[in-house]
């Protein structure tokens, strides 16, 4: 049996937002920018997508921006702001932010902008006193991870955003694991960017979406023609836009349902482990409504991490040690380190993250084994 327990490095694209992709390979293949039927066929696709994506998230369709991915969002979001504002030379992000809003601030470090990193608390929440105190007329934006990729920490973000209103400061979230794992509604969460990607959600890899409030001086990175309202060129990746915005639908609508199931199954892997008498710590806030459904990250005591995933690995298990970018590192990432998970157990954590089609057969296989091979290796 193989079993798939990664869904939060990536998931696979659904049959409906495959199926609703196909016609636009080899049927609707027009260039939207183009001023024949084929083309204009295309751009009210495009237009249509664009509005339903921006219904579901309750904001504006001219505020929505199709990228080729979250990192390209993520990078567009920070150094967008900073080409943008040069008056402004300081940025807060945390120590727990994915690469690729860690390295594009590493990155305008190197441009003279000074960054902060907040630390967390052992369970991966903001320190919001630091940021209260860091926050000042230099601050250009504090950039946030709504929800963490590693250690599914949800983030509470009312207060975040309450304190970047009051000193004035734009707010970007990473939104790129929360999006359809968490409810979103940019009509009430007051952030001025939000990065989303689409394969974290049944979508395929290689399409994102930067969402830029009204009003927000940015400028675009990528320059050419005059796509997406002439801030970020390139023609358009049709199907995958269409995928995306299938994806989109189809999770929102499951969320009650995904959010449910899910946080059972994590409270029964935890209760198959207690069961069987195994030494583990849950990395993150416990599973409820602060942590994302499914994402369970465990530290086991005097184990090696690399060791577990081999033989999970042998037995078609799929899993990742840290995030899956950091998979063929073997020191713990940083945001283990963040959190500061004792020595004894840093060393063998595993994420195994339950996505919407894991079944209850395939979580017992996976457990089944998993029990086996600690025992056997002990
Ligand atoms: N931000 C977070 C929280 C992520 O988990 C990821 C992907 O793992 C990214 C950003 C990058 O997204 P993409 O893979 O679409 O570039």
């Amino acid at each position: 049996m193989e079993v798939y327990l990664d869904n939060a490095s990536t998931t696979k694209v659904s049959k409906e937002v495959f199926e609703a992709m196909k016609p636009y390979f080899q049927e609707e293949y027009g260039n939207p920018s183009s001023l024949h039927d084929k083309g204009i066929k295309i751009r009210k696709v495009l237009n249509t997508a664009k509005k339903t994506v921006a219904s579901l998230l309750h904001c504006d369709h001219s505020e929505l921006y199709f990228t080729s991915c979250g990192t390209e969002a993520s990078n567009w979001a920070l150094k967008g702001l900073a080409f943008a504002n040069r008056t402004k030379g300081e940025i807060i992000t945390t120590k727990i932010e994915h690469h690729a809003t860690l390295h594009a601030a590493e990155f305008l470090e190197t441009m003279g902008y000074i960054v902060h990193y907040l630390d967390v608390d052992n369970q991966g929440f903001v320190d919001l006193d630091q940021l209260t105190r860091l926050i000042g007329d230099n601050t250009l934006v504090v950039s946030i991870i709504l929800a963490n990729n590693e250690i599914g920490t949800i983030q509470n973000l009312s207060a975040i955003s309450a304190i970047c209103e009051a000193a004035s400061v734009y707010l970007h979230v990473d939104a790129v694991q929360a999006i359809t794992h968490m409810p979103i509604d940019l009509s009430t969460m007051k952030v001025d960017l939000m990065s989303v990607s689409g394969h974290k959600f049944h979508a395929p890899k290689g399409v994102g979406l930067l969402y830029i409030k009204d009003g927000t001086h940015i400028v675009n990175l990528i320059h050419g023609g005059q796509q997406e309202n002439d801030l970020r060129s390139g023609t358009e990746n049709v199907p995958y836009i269409i995928g995306f915005t299938k994806a989109l639908e189809i999770g929102i609508d499951q969320y009650t349902d995904y959010e449910s199931r899910l946080n059972d199954y994590a409270r029964y892997f935890l209760k198959r482990l207690d069961e069987a008498g195994i030494d583990y710590r849950l990395n993150g806030p416990p599973i409820g409504p602060d942590r994302l459904p499914g994402n369970v990250n465990l530290s086991f005591k005097g184990y090696e991490g690399m060791d577990l995933t081999y033989y999970l690995n042998k037995a078609g298990i799929y899993v990742s040690t840290g995030s899956a970018c950091d998979s063929t590192s073997i020191d713990p990432s940083h945001v283990l380190q963040a959190i500061r998970v004792p020595e004894d157990y840093i060393h063998a954590t595993i994420r195994f993250s339950i996505g919407a089609y894991t079944t209850k057969e395939q979580l017992d296989y996976a457990l089944d084994n998993l029990i086996r091979i600690l025992q056997e290796l002990t």
